[in-house]
């Protein structure tokens, strides 16, 4: 049906889903260019050739051309188009000469696949009457228009609105989604913090407007245009995303890469093998007549989101959304430390993240020590209670996984029958062998370079677990190097191996 969204795999809380719309599905995450109706540097039978299927307009600028023929006839393609209906506009130069009514009734006329109605942006503000303003006016301008709006047709999107007041924000996001015409959500004006490289904050934004809506709509992101934001994104929900800055980049001779902007004037190579980087040097770019040049910039610039895009739905289906992202996080501080953040964000992400995996998990830096799986493995051990009287621990980095087949722990186990054994390892840190072969305790790789926060953690945890066994005998297999320090925090009967 017009509208449903499927979700098909998920890893943390992102997800590859199909939106269905009247010219198509719309598989995500999904990436919608804006095309400018007056201009034709990229049209939108260019996207369709870099293989994007969907771009977004604004209804507000058809309105003004007064186009009154339906929007694909109007572009003719057959690509799924989302509209904007102005709010943007409103946020640029203060208000519009149309109202949302009006606007709705013209999207009603020319009939893109995704709808949006004409709302207020909080913007940059934060001054409490105005985010309310925009809270209060965008919620009811939702209702307003209810009874207008074509569902059959036309997928609706209510705006979420209360930039950094997240008190405002989750008011703002439960209403959006209990407004039940609307199958689509849509995060307002982030744009400000974007172009400020204040990712902490948006990780905020997305985790308050998402942790308030239903897992089953959409979520687009508006405003967002550089394919390094699109991993932590999609990390906490995010499912689509537009923004023009392909072509605003381009006419600034600016360059995209997957980790950052370059001028023309900074590169004496391209980091790329698309059409245009293996065909043109940077120089001869930069001399190119501007219009040229402005196409060409905007075309690798796709390019590169698109890639993205993809790269991101990889890392989803092998479930390595995490690793992924924290390796992304590496390119700007401010975004390692918006990867950070997340760590707040640990019982959420894990709430949503698969239960098994087809491919084994990296653990590599101290980060993974609160990744969904680890996190839900030690909140299972937390209630797990050892019965028998004899417990023997062994050293997991000396023995071979799977754990439970290892030749020492074999013999171990048909030695002392009547003892529970456990493994203690990094990161995780003790595994009964009983449950080793869940997912993912036995499938896993991880650096052999330990940091000290994770060589901490497992000590910790070591010595907790025999304070609260003390009544028990416990015998401990362990390297030499790490008996000498088991030594100090457990009292235990230690052996070399
Ligand atoms: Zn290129």
């Amino acid at each position: 049906m017009n509208g449903d969204f499927e979700i098909k795999y998920e890893d943390l809380a992102g997800r590859i889903g199909v939106l269905h719309t009247r010219h198509g599905k719309l598989e995500t995450p999904a990436f919608f260019p804006v095309i400018d109706p007056s201009d034709t540097t990229i049209t939108p039978k260019d996207l369709k050739s870099l293989g994007f299927d969907n771009f977004i307009t604004n209804a507000y600028f058809l309105k003004k051309m007064q186009i009154s023929s339906t929007i694909h006839s109007f572009f003719n393609t057959d690509q799924i188009i989302m509209t904007d209906s102005g709010a943007y506009q409103i946020l640029e130069y203060g208000n519009v000469d149309v109202t949302n009514k009006e606007i709705v009734e013209y999207e009603n006329l020319i009939l893109p696949d995704i709808g949006v109605i004409l709302d207020i942006p909080t913007g940059n503000s934060n001054k409490v009457e105005k985010v309310k303003y925009s809270v209060e006016e965008t919620i009811k301008r939702g209702k307003e228009v209810e009874s207008v709006i074509d569902n059959e047709r036309i997928v609706w999107l209510h705006p979420i609105q209360g930039g950094y007041n997240l008190e405002l924000l989750s008011f703002s996001a439960k209403m959006a989604d209990s407004a039940n015409k609307y199958k689509m959500l849509g995060l307002g004006s982030p744009t400000v913090l974007m172009k400020e490289y204040n990712y902490v904050k948006l990780v905020e934004m997305i985790y308050t407007a998402k942790s308030n809506v239903s897992r089953g709509k959409a979520l687009h992101l508006f405003g967002a245009g550089l394919p390094h934001v699109f991993p932590i994104a999609v990390i906490l929900g995010v499912d689509t995303f537009d923004s023009a800055s392909y072509i605003l980049y381009a006419r600034n001779g600016r360059y995209i890469t997957e980790g950052r902007v370059y001028k023309l004037d900074q590169l004496d190579y391209f980091p790329c093998s698309c059409n245009v980087c293996s065909r043109y040097l940077p120089k001869e770019l930069k001399e190119m007549e501007y219009q040229d040049r402005t196409r060409l910039l905007s075309i690798h610039n796709l390019i590169k989101i698109s890639e993205e895009i993809k790269r991101i739905k990889i890392a989803i289906r092998e479930g390595r959304l995490f690793e992924y992202a924290e390796e992304k996080s590496l390119v700007h501080p401010s975004l390692y430390d918006s990867f950070n953040r997340l760590k707040k964000y640990k019982e959420y992400l894990e709430n949503y993240d698969r239960r098994t995996g087809e491919k084994g998990i990296f653990l590599i830096t101290r980060n993974s020590l609160w990744r969904p799986e680890i996190t839900r493995h030690k909140t299972f051990m937390k209630n797990y209670k050892v019965e028998k009287n004899s417990i023997i621990l062994i050293d997991g980095l000396k023995i071979r996984k799977p754990f439970i087949s290892s030749e020492f722990v074999r013999n171990i186990r048909e030695k002392f029958p009547e003892a529970e054994v456990l493994i203690f390892y990094p990161y995780f840190g003790l595994i009964p062998i009983n449950v080793s072969e869940i997912y993912p305790l036995s499938q896993f790789e991880n650096s052999k370079s330990l940091e000290y926060e994770v060589k901490r953690d497992l000590l910790k945890t070591l010595a907790e677990f025999c304070k609260s066994n003390d009544s028990k005998q416990i015998t401990i297999y362990a390297s030499a190097k790490l008996a000498k320090k088991i030594e100090r925090i457990c009292k235990a009967e230690l052996h070399y191996i």
